[in-house]
């Protein structure tokens, strides 16, 4: 199989349709707005790796056919991105071995904040997550993908993008410093966060989104992140040229 990144989740934090709120039949007849929590999958040559932890990740990797994980990148520690990571457990206990997590060392103390159980001490036939926490390199050699690390700004939070060969993942984010920016030029596909129409203090929305597309110049965009305010089809339209919106299950050549 040629590598590829499949957008797992496309959806903002509350997921789409979000509780609470009643929707027209036309939106929910489409399959694309329904959007689990932001989550990506790159397979590579020799495995798989997941970037974040969505709450649906259980259901999202069932619906990948994937049966094994090499790895898992958190690209920050807010619980549309981690609180999946509960269900790693069925990974550690089909290998026997810690799930390799790869973040920076300040989300690391958040993740055994919010899951000690997954670094204590249990009783053999006990079955709890097995991680094995790791510090972000600025390279990674996983699943047999050169995998780049780039740090971007998501208000206060510093978030962990992913590049490999001409493919790029930045969701939350809302600046892009220097550094990470010059590594994102030129690229084949860039997913990229535009949480919603109006401005956001920690996420690029639309207009804005649009703006660094352009700039960053891409051969395409896809939008993610994606709020309910967003119906696939009729909005996908208004795009400017080269700019799409991802959906739960797009699958991208890398
Ligand atoms: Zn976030």
């Amino acid at each position: 199989m040629k590598p590829r990144a499949i957008v797992m989740g496309s959806g903002t934090s509350n997921g789409v349709p979000s509780l609470g709120r009643t929707y027209p039949p036309e939106f929910l007849a489409d399959p694309r707005n329904h959007r689990t929590r932001c989550s990506l999958m790159l397979q590579g040559p020799t495995g798989n790796v997941l970037v974040d932890c969505s709450p649906e990740m259980r259901l999202q990797v069932l619906r990948t056919g994937v049966t094994e994980i090499e790895a898992v990148i958190i690209s920050h520690t807010h619980a549309d991105h981690v609180m999946g990571m509960d269900d790693l457990r069925s990974f550690s206990l089909a290998t026997g071995e810690a799930v390799p997590v790869y973040t920076s060392p300040q989300y690391q103390e958040d993740i055994r904040r919010l899951f000690p159980y997954a670094f204590a001490e249990f009783p053999p036939d006990i079955f709890v997550p097995k991680l094995d926490l790791r510090d972000l390199p600025e390279r990674l050699d996983l699943a047999g993908l050169d995998i780049e690390v780039l740090w971007v700004r998501h208000g206060p939070w510093d978030v962990a993008a992913v590049r490999t060969g001409g493919f790029a993942y930045v969701t939350d984010v809302s600046e892009i410093p220097p550094k990470a920016w010059e590594r994102l030029r030129g690229l084949d596909t860039l997913v990229l966060d535009a949480v919603r129409h109006r401005p956001h203090p920690n996420h690029f929305h639309l207009d804005r989104a649009i703006e660094v597309a352009q700039a960053l110049a891409p051969r395409t965009t896809y939008f993610t992140h994606l709020c309910d305010e967003y119906d696939h089809g009729p909005a996908e339209m208004k795009l400017p040229k080269g700019i799409r919106l991802a959906y739960d299950g797009l699958t991208i050549p890398i």
